[in-house]
């Protein structure tokens, strides 16, 4: 089985710079990876701190015997997506307070 890439997807690439890009190939093992990572059995497994008999079943389905080593990597994509919304919106809240301190820089000069 051909093995999908962020470099080699388009929806991979995509997400990779937009964490709430909900576009996925079936045939992508990334775009699989984060549609479990953003799905409800791995949320629910997460909430309850064990593996629901769904989720695991899934992940069977989806990745057979290399599915403990598929959780792993849906676990650190779930980590990234988080980070990457949380840089998001700390973006947007820094900018605005650069651009406050950059003022306030820039008063300091003139006075
Ligand atoms: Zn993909």
């Amino acid at each position: 089985m051909t093995r999908f890439t962020c470099t080699s997807c388009d929806f991979c690439e995509r997400a990779e710079r937009d964490p709430n890009s909900p576009f996925v190939h079936g045939y992508c093992r990334g775009c699989r990876i984060r549609g479990f990572a953003e799905g409800y059995p791995f949320w629910v497994s997460r909430r309850d701190k064990r593996l629901s008999e769904d989720y695991r079943q899934a992940l069977e389905r989806s990745f057979g015997d290399g599915w403990k080593a598929a959780h792993e990597e849906i676990k650190a994509e779930a980590e990234r997506i988080h980070r990457q919304r949380a840089a998001l919106r700390g973006c947007t809240a820094m900018s605005v307070a650069g651009r406050i301190n950059a003022l306030r820089e820039k008063l300091k000069e003139g006075a």
